[in-house]
C-alpha cells in the first residue's frame, strides 16, 4: 500500500520533515496519494503549481516546446526565454532578465550583481549587504548567508562575509548598519513567507527605499514566494509602490517546472559582461514556455479573484475557534493556531486537506485558480480541525 513512502525512507537523505504520504497525481486543486485517497491542495507544491496539477493550457504550452527542442544552452538565443524576458520587462518596467533554475540561484545572481556594482561604483570595501532578521533567501551558501536565521546558519559556519541583519521595522537599526558598513545593497521580502507569512509595514518599506536612495544603496526585493500573482498583485512590491533596483523570483513563475529569474532595473542592466555569470539550464526553453503561459494568464481579473479568495479565507478564519491570528495577502495566508501546527497539518491530511507550516504558523498557498467550491470545503475542514484538535 505504501511502497513509495518506504522506498523514500530507505533511499533518500532525510533533510526534510516529510508528511507521511506520497503524491502520485492530480487535476487542478485535487491531488491523489499512492493509496488513491484524494486531497484538496492548499499548498501548490509550496507556491509552485500556480494553476494546480496538470493544468491543460500550461501542459499544452510545455508539451509543444518539448516536442520542438528541450534545451538549447546559453550559447544560442531561444524564443521562449526571449519572449518571457520581454513580457517580464513589460509588466514590471525592469530592463533586463537573467534566468536560472531556482529561488536560491535568482538571489545568488542578485548578490553577485550587487557586489560587483558596489565595488565598481563605490569602492573595493562596498560589498556589504543588509537583510532582515527572520528572512529566508535560499539554501546555497550565498543565499543562506543572506538569510536572517541563526538556526539555519549554525552548521555551516563560516558563512560568506559581509552580511548583516536588521530587525524588521527598526529603521534606526538599519541606519546604524548603513553607517557602520560600506553597503552595496539592502535585500528583503515584503512578506516573510518561511517566517510564518509575516508582512513588513508599508511605512517601513517606504522608509527603507528612501534610505537606500539617499545612501546610493541598491534595493533588492525577493519575490520568490510572494511573486507571480500570489499576493493578488503581480509582484508584492507593487502593493507598496516600491521601485526596486533588482527583483528576484522563482517558485510560481514556472507553474511547476524549475525556473528562477533576476530582474535588473536601468541602473543595474549593464553590470554583467560576458563571462561574469552563467547557468547551464538557465533559460531552458521548456521551462520558459511554461512560465510564459503562466505570466500571460496573470491578468487583472485573475489577480482580482486572488484578492477575493484571500479575503474570504482570512475572514472565515479570523476569530474562529482555536485560531489566534491570521496574516498575509491574497492567496498567501498565515494562521496562528492554539494547538501545535504540525498536529493540525497532520489532522488536515486525515481529513483530506493539504496545508503547509512555516515556523509556528499554518501556511496556505493554494493554486491561484482553486475553484470556490473546493476552497470553501477546505476552509470548513480547517475550521473544524482548528476548533477540535
Ligand atoms: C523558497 C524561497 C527561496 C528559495 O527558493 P529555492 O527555489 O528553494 O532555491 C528564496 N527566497 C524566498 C522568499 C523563498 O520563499
Amino acid at each position: 500500500m505504501h511502497k513509495i513512502l518506504e522506498m523514500d525512507q530507505n533511499n533518500l537523505i532525510h533533510s526534510y520533515n516529510r508528511f507521511p504520504i506520497a503524491l502520485t497525481g492530480g487535476r487542478g486543486s485535487i491531488l491523489y496519494d499512492e493509496t488513491g485517497k484524494a486531497y484538496i491542495d492548499l499548498t501548490s507544491g509550496i507556491g509552485v503549481n500556480t494553476f494546480g496539477a496538470a493544468d491543460p493550457v500550461w501542459l499544452q504550452a510545455v508539451g509543444h516546446q518539448l516536442g520542438m527542442l528541450q534545451h538549447s544552452s546559453n550559447l544560442y538565443a531561444n524564443g521562449p526565454a526571449a519572449q518571457l524576458a520581454k513580457l517580464l520587462n513589460e509588466k514590471t518596467g525592469m530592463k533586463k532578465v537573467f534566468f536560472s533554475n531556482s529561488g536560491a540561484e535568482a538571489n545568488e545572481c542578485a548578490i553577485k550583481a550587487a557586489r560587483k556594482y558596489g565595488v565598481e561604483k563605490k569602492g573595493s570595501d562596498y560589498f556589504h549587504i543588509i537583510t532582515v532578521a527572520g528572512s529566508f533567501h535560499g539554501r546555497t551558501l550565498g543565499s543562506l548567508s543572506a538569510t536572517g536565521q541563526e538556526t539555519l546558519h549554525a552548521p555551516y559556519k563560516p558563512l560568506l562575509p559581509g552580511f548583516h541583519y536588521t530587525a524588521p521595522e527598526d529603521i534606526n537599526g538599519l541606519k546604524a548598519l548603513l553607517k557602520a558598513y560600506p553597503t552595496a545593497a539592502i535585500m528583503l521580502e515584503c512578506i516573510q513567507g518561511e517566517n510564518g507569512v509575516t508582512p513588513l509595514s508599508r511605512t517601513y518599506l517606504q522608509q527603507v527605499q528612501a534610505l537606500a536612495r539617499q545612501e546610493g544603496v541598491i534595493l533588492i526585493i525577493d519575490e520568490v514566494q510572494t511573486g507571480n500573482g500570489r499576493t493578488g498583485a503581480l509582484y508584492s512590491y507593487m502593493h507598496f509602490d516600491l521601485q526596486p533596483d533588482m527583483v528576484t523570483t522563482a517558485k510560481g513563475l514556472g507553474g511547476g517546472l524549475p525556473i528562477g529569474a533576476t530582474l535588473f532595473s536601468e541602473r543595474m542592466e549593464t553590470i554583467f559582461a560576458p563571462g561574469d555569470h552563467g547557468s547551464t539550464f538557465g533559460g531552458n526553453p521548456v521551462c520558459c514556455a511554461g512560465a510564459l503561459n503562466i505570466l500571460r494568464r496573470l491578468d487583472g481579473p485573475l489577480l482580482r479573484s486572488v484578492r477575493e479568495k484571500g479575503m474570504y479565507i482570512r475572514t472565515a478564519l479570523k476569530g474562529a475557534a482555536g485560531i489566534e491570528q491570521v496574516t498575509g495577502m491574497g492567496l498567501m495566508v498565515g494562521v496562528q493556531t492554539q494547538k501545535p501546527v504540525r498536529q493540525i497539518a497532520l489532522k488536515c491530511i486525515e481529513q483530506g486537506v493539504l496545508c503547509l507550516t512555516a515556523k509556528e504558523r499554518l501556511r496556505l498557498l493554494p493554486p491561484l485558480n482553486i475553484p470556490w467550491e473546493q476552497l470553501e470545503r477546505a476552509v470548513q475542514i480547517l475550521q473544524k480541525v482548528c476548533a477540535e484538535s
